[in-house]
C-alpha cells in the first residue's frame, strides 16, 4: 500500500519519528550551537511579541519550544531576521 502524499517542505526526518523525542532532541540541539531562528529572536516582533510582517507566529513564540507540532510539520519562518547585536 503505498503512502498518502505528503508536503513536499516535511523532511524525512520526521517521517514515522517521535514526536516529543524529535522536538527534545531538536531542542537541545539549537541550545547546543545557539540557533536563534524564533519570533523573540527576530528583528519583525514586536514588544508585544506579535509578528509585524503579518506572520501567524504561534508556534514561533510558544514555550515550551514545540519545533515539530502534532501534524508533523516543522515550524520555521523563513522571513526571520536576527535582532541587531
Ligand atoms: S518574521 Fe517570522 S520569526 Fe519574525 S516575528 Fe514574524 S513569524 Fe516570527
Amino acid at each position: 500500500m503505498r503512502e498518502p502524499p505528503r508536503p513536499r517542505f516535511q523532511p524525512d526526518l520526521v517521517r514515522g519519528g517521535d514526536r516529543q523525542a524529535l522536538n527534545a532532541a531538536f531542542t537541545l540541539q539549537a541550545k547546543e550551537f545557539d540557533l536563534a531562528f524564533r519570533c523573540p529572536e527576530c528583528a519583525y516582533r514586536t514588544a508585544a511579541g506579535q509578528c509585524t510582517v503579518g506572520w501567524p507566529n504561534e508556534a514561533l513564540m510558544a514555550e515550551p519550544l514545540e519545533v515539530i507540532g502534532a501534524d508533523l510539520i516543522p515550524a520555521f519562518c523563513k522571513a526571520f531576521e536576527p535582532d541587531a547585536p
